[in-house]
């Protein structure tokens, strides 16, 4: 092993490596502490050509590797739960490339979503990937996890703002595929492999992305509905009347609300009166977006779809509007131990889904307190749970069983165990329950293909056949 290590270090030189304890402390455990990883080094190459060298010698001496951007994944695949060696892909973030004219951006794949969003910015334009961790996620980070957010509904997830992608292979060739061409059938579309595949298939090292016209006018509000069923309603109402500019619509309860308030500095509820549930509501395009939005409100105030309302009158109200949202994983996080379900099911069974599913939790564990929010629009719900006031280990003992039940009721809705997050190596062992035979088959036929080693994130996304 030393051999291996000492080739590794050569390749990156003295600045791209650490085996100090202290410097990969931080790399070991994710946000909710949940996996708690170790690593003897860490590997901070600065260029493609050094991520490729070190692939080449992890794949020649079998030496197991993870991938690591920005340490925001929810589902631990970046941590190396069993002491594999980290390669961490911060130190390659630059932006290569703006193309005004072509609007896309090119950058490395450590480069960080905020950075991505203001160098967009400035330019006049707009990259609409937006996560409550974007001030520390990494663009490769939310390519290898496909990663979801709040304008999905309008943009798609990140499969569709990538244009093309450079990728290390487990043996350490590189695929070129750096294009920024918006059609390109040229064969099959080997990019889209690495998308979602959560540092499993390669390394993604550079990124082509799609930048869209910044909105003349964004107008949000918070809306207060009594039930999922009117909030659902309220969604149809509001494509109505935005025609193509529904940029976000996000499903809040009450508890959140209050969570937020108790946890969060400077926070407040924007409405006079409780309600059971809210949706934050943005629109944003052309001149008159504000004006749309006020009239979407007023008809469903008037039609009872809504009970209150209130817009933001000015970027700064609409930042604390959506402050409300963002807060809801912090505070929750504050409140104590949860059971998190980040799902989906068709859009038009949300209620029935959220009725059915709460009462076998709360069947399960009756004083479970559900917080489910999240993005109704595209009926990807966070159906989480906060353990009762002073029973987190109780509760947390329920995990698995609480876990089946839900994921159990989304199965027969039809829907998905992993709507933006992943599967990592929290959801792994789920996946033969969920998915098909053959569908797991050609997964680890994939698998096999681009890693016969077995060195790239082993253990993790895709169920064993492969053991460590
Ligand atoms: P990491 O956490 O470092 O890695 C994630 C996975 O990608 C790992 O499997 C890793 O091995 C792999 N990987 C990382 N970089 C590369 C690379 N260059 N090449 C190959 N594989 C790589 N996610 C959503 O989808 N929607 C949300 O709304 C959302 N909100 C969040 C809010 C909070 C507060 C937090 C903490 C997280 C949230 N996330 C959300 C999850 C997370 O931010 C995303 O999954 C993000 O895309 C991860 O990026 P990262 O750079 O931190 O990747
Ligand atoms: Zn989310």
């Amino acid at each position: 092993m030393s051999e291996t290590f000492a080739r590794l270090k050569a390749a990156v030189g003295e600045k791209g490596f650490t085996e100090d304890q202290k410097e990969i402390a931080p790399h070991l455990e994710e946000w909710r502490g949940k996996y708690q990883g170790k690593s003897p080094l860490l590997l901070k190459p600065a260029s493609t050509a050094e991520v490729a060298a070190i692939l080449a010698i992890c794949n020649e001496t079998k030496t197991a590797i993870v991938p690591q951007g920005g340490n925001t994944g929810l589902v631990g695949g970046q941590i190396p739960v069993h002491g594999e060696v980290l390669l961490s892909l911060q130190r390659m973030n630059r932006i290569l490339n703006l193309d005004a004219k072509g609007m896309t951006m090119t950058v490395q794949s450590g480069t960080v979503l905020a950075t991505v969003q203001s160098a967009a910015k400035e330019a006049e334009m707009l990259f609409p990937l937006s996560l409550a961790s974007e001030g520390s996620c990494t663009i490769g980070g939310n390519i290898a996890t496909n990663a979801g957010g709040t304008h999905v509904l309008r943009y798609g997830m990140m499969r569709s703002l990538v244009l093309g992608l450079e990728v290390v292979l487990a043996d350490g060739r590189v695929l070129p595929m750096l294009t920024s061409l918006p059609k390109d059938n040229s064969g099959y579309d080997l990019k889209q492999m690495f998308i979602g595949s959560e540092g499993t298939l390669g390394v993604i090292t550079a990124a082509s992305l799609r930048l869209f016209p910044r909105p003349l006018e964004t107008a949000v509000a918070f809306v207060a509905v009594p039930s999922p069923g009117a909030a659902l309603d309220l969604l149809g109402q509001m494509r109505g009347h935005a025609g193509g500019e529904l940029n976000a619509f996000e499903l809040v309860p009450r508890i959140a609300m209050d969570l937020v308030c108790k946890h969060i500095e400077k926070m407040h509820d924007p409405l006079r009166l409780s309600s059971p549930w809210y949706v934050l509501v943005e629109i944003a395009g052309g001149s008159g977006a504000g004006e749309r939005l006020q009239d979407a409100l007023n008809d469903a105030l008037t039609r009872d779809i809504a009970t209150d309302a209130v817009m933001a009158m000015s970027e700064a109200q609409a930042q604390s509007l959506w402050r409300i949202r963002e807060s809801i994983s912090e505070a929750q996080r504050r409140e104590g131990a949860s059971i998190k379900h980040d799902i989906s099911v068709p859009i038009a069974a949300v209620p029935a889904f959220i009725k059915k599913a709460t009462a076998a939790v709360l069947a399960k564990h009756p004083g479970a307190r559900p917080v489910t929010f999240g993005h109704l629009g595209d009926g990807n719900l966070h159906f989480n749970f906060s353990a009762p006031p002073g029973q987190d280990a109780a509760f947390l003992a329920e995990w698995d069983a609480i876990q089946l039940i839900v994921h159990d009721i989304v199965k027969d809705f039809s829907g998905s165990i992993s709507a933006e997050h992943g599967i990592g190596t929290m959801k792994r062992e789920l996946l033969p329950r969920y998915k098909s035979h053959e569908e797991l088959e050609v997964m680890r036929a994939l698998k096999a293909l681009f890693d016969p080693g077995n060195i790239l994130n082993p253990g993790k996304t895709v169920p064993a056949l492969h053991r460590l």
